[in-house]
């Protein structure tokens, strides 16, 4: 059973995505359809649109609560509850996403080649390679850091020269556009405020993840993503995660669907070597309280 709040995560929000194997360039929601119609047509997944909020263990399985109230038990789970970006906090941030405002530079980076673009980002492993990949497609990169050190800055600025322009202590106050973004309101630190012309905002704030539900129980990392081992094990027996949730660093579609594959074979050899050959003809029927019949077919 799998139990989700919609179907598809980010990817539901992504207009184009050019490197996922197999399908040429293809919107976000498309891969969604494919994966949703493989899983109904080649499985006997039940979809659940749910919001888990909280995992109990009890005895030997997982008490899975929901927010609509249902109670589901299960043997194992696997955690592939993913990200969200910090956003900026700006009125209208919801209506410019995929339309100029990205949270990704590494997956957005090239739908901007000659443009102008501003970057708010706060410091990172890995922010100057972003930072890079920006210079080499944008004609103009404005450059918002919060607690950026001054070291990391200066690489930057040598590296990129005429290309950025630094805005130490400005904060963007709105996003300006029709259709599109056309450009930003960002408010200096002596309160002024400036309007900046850019055809795209590039926003590296961080990321919250979302393992309220969870983090009592498996390990978590400083950032608060689930740290697993290679075959997506969780630091507590029969809980696995998979996908953008996890310490992995690299976070992309085909990795997270590579590690839920992983997390899917691993769950079911714990179940194997848990219950013998016989878990594969495992048929149990439960009813609760709600009413509603749970099946937990391996
Ligand atoms: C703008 C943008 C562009 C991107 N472009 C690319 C690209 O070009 N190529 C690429 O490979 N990757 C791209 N990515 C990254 C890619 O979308 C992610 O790596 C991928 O979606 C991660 O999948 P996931 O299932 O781990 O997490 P998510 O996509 O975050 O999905 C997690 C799901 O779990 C649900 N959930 C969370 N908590 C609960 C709960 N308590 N109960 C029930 N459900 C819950 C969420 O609502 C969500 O539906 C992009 C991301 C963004 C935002």
């Amino acid at each position: 059973m799998c139990i989700g709040v919609e179907l598809g995560g980010q990817l539901a929000r992504v207009t184009l995505i050019e490197n996922y194997p197999g399908t040429g360039p293809v919107s976000g929601t498309e891969i969604i359809r494919r994966t949703e119609s493989m899983v109904r047509k080649y499985s006997n997944v039940r979809i659940e649109l749910d919001e888990v909020v909280r995992v109990i263990p009890e005895e030997s399985m997982y008490r899975v609560l929901t927010r609509s109230g249902h109670e589901y038990r299960t043997y194992a789970v696997i955690v592939a509850s993913g990200k969200m970006p910090r956003r900026l906090r700006v009125p209208d941030e919801e209506k410019y996403l995929g339309r100029g405002l990205s949270y990704c530079v590494v997956c957005d980076a090239p739908f901007f080649r000659g443009r102008r673009v501003l970057l708010v980002s706060t410091y990172k492993p890995g922010l100057k390679m972003e930072i890079s990949i920006l210079g080499l497609y944008c004609s103009v990169l404005y450059w918002v850091p919060e607690s950026v050190p001054e070291d990391v800055i200066n690489d930057v600025v040598s590296e990129l020269r005429d290309k950025v322009q630094v805005l130490r202590g400005y904060k963007v106050k709105s996003i300006v556009g029709d259709e599109k973004v056309r450009g930003v309101v960002l408010e200096g630190p002596d309160g002024s405020e400036v309007k900046l012309d850019v055809d795209g905002v590039f926003v590296e704030l961080g990321y919250e993840f979302r393992t309220d539900f969870i983090k009592d129980l498996v390990q978590t990392n400083e950032r608060g993503e689930i740290v697993i081992d290679t075959l997506c094990r969780t630091s507590r027996e029969g809980i696995f995660a998979a996908g953008d949730v996890t310490a992995v660093p690299f976070k992309q579609a085909i990795i997270a669907a590579g590690q839920g594959a992983t997390a899917a074979l691993s769950a079911a050899e714990y179940l194997s070597k848990r219950f013998g050959l016989k878990a594969r003809r495992l048929d149990w029927h439960k009813e609760f309280s709600d009413g509603f019949r749970i099946r937990l077919k391996l």
